[in-house]
């Protein structure tokens, strides 16, 4: 392994790192095999809501948002809508 791949394997992991919190690593294969970059994901999941303006991560599966760091969301937002 030469210096460059190293270092790459180090970006590669402080970005994955960041989506940990919320995915296992069983998505994280998942991820790896599909065309979508993790890159990709961030932004998508950093996409903003039109009606309580939390970031899409912040919403349920469902599209209900959950507020964010133990503060539930005041606006009543439950279907997810980009701006
Ligand atoms: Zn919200
Ligand atoms: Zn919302």
């Amino acid at each position: 392994m030469s210096i460059f791949d190293v270092t790459l394997h180090m970006i590669k992991f402080k970005v994955t790192s960041r989506l940990m919190f919320f995915m296992t690593s069983k998505t994280q294969v998942k991820i790896e095999k599909s065309e979508l970059s993790t890159g990709e994901l961030i932004s998508y999941f950093r996409e903003k809501c039109s009606i309580c303006a939390h970031h899409r991560i912040m919403h349920n599966d469902l599209g209900k948002c959950e507020g964010v760091m133990n503060k539930p969301c005041t606006s009543g937002c439950d279907k997810f809508n980009a701006e």
